[in-house]
């Protein structure tokens, strides 16, 4: 799934967090902000003159996107808040202060989460407000409850469940579920999502954690800084292990919220995974279906050896195109390519 957001002027939106904050939870959607411009052609969002009228570059930027989504506040000529031409969606938050104290932000990623959960099929719409998902709310003002309800009823989960669905869809439901509950945790608490997120960010949690040999510490903090810099939040054990406290424990506690690994092997020679318990937090990685990187550093040889679960994941070469190969490091790591 392929999704780009837009907001034009009238609205206080951060897409490029709201579609970093999917794309990072969720395997299997690419979430991005568009790179053109955009702005409602009409005085009124109309369906489908409103459409008809979008730009032709508009329309030829989008049509690779599984769905495109523009927010805006300009005032709409229906009782909801959008509907599709094709795949772009206008949504309008005319009067969204009458409806609700919580910030667009919120609003944004609900509509979202809600065009996410109709692409997975689950379920009879329900016609009544339940809170759920799938609720229909063809009443604009049940979008408060909405977004502090958040969440997937009991009936919505075994009809899921009995639709046999695929190892993708299963993955994309419970990034869902999992979006659902910060959404609905953070308007419960009247608080921004992108706050949310990036009070989460810098307290619990971590995009890759780094196995390494002390040996070659150096080098390590050197490539942790660099991964920073491009707005990946490395795990390193200087940084973050208590003095003092067993440090099998804290990984215990952390390494389920990573969503990948770096091994690194550099000329110090074999990393640190003969110790039994790195190598089960290792295969933890592996069983959870997370990335895990095996990385060569500058100054080593060949390659050496893996454990036999690491041997068919492609190494990422650090000896001769060092930028190169930290690109693809980022790459394996946030599950997109970076942008030039
Ligand atoms: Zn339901």
């Amino acid at each position: 799934m392929n999704l780009l957001l837009y907001a034009d002027k009238t609205v206080n939106i951060d897409i490029n967090r709201i579609a970093r904050g999917i794309s990072s939870r969720v395997k299997g959607i690419k979430c991005n902000g568009g790179e053109t411009s955009f702005t409602v052609p009409t005085k009124r969002v109309v369906y489908p003159d409103t459409y008809k009228q979008l730009p032709k570059k508009f329309i030829s930027a989008n049509r690779k996107a599984t769905r495109a989504f523009c927010f805006t506040k300009t005032p709409y000529d229906n009782n909801y808040f959008f509907e599709y031409d094709d795949n772009i969606a206008i949504i309008s938050l005319y009067t969204w202060e009458k409806l609700t104290s919580l910030p667009m932000n919120n609003g944004a990623l609900y509509f979202i989460l809600m065009v996410i959960s109709r692409n997975l099929h689950f379920g009879t719409t329900h016609k009544r407000t339940t809170g759920c998902i799938n609720d229909f709310n063809s009443d604009k003002t049940a979008i408060d409850i909405g977004m502090r309800s958040a969440y997937v009823c009991p009936d919505c989960i075994k009809a899921f469940m009995a639709s046999k669905p695929s190892k993708t869809d299963n993955a994309v439901f419970k990034a869902l579920k999992l979006l659902l509950n910060e959404l609905s945790t953070a308007s419960r608490d009247n608080i921004d999502i992108v706050k949310y997120w990036h009070a989460q960010h810098n307290t619990n949690s971590f995009d890759v954690f780094i196995c390494h040999n002390s040996n070659d510490k150096k080098e390590i903090r050197r490539i942790t800084s660099l991964l920073k810099g491009i707005g990946i939040h490395p795990w390193l054990d200087e940084e973050q292990l208590r003095p003092g406290l067993p440090w099998q424990r804290e990984l215990e506690k952390i390494i389920p919220k990573i969503g990948a690994a770096a091994v690194f092997v550099g000329a110090s020679g074999i990393g640190p995974w003969h110790n039994q318990e790195l190598h089960a937090f290792l295969s933890e990685f592996v069983r959870r279906e997370c990335p895990v990187i095996p990385v060569l550093l500058p100054g080593i040889k060949s390659p050496p050896e893996l454990p036999i679960f690491l041997n068919q994941m492609t190494w990422v070469d650090l000896r001769k195109k060092y930028k190169q190969g930290l690109d693809s490091l980022a790459w394996g790591i946030k599950g997109s390519k970076p942008s030039k």
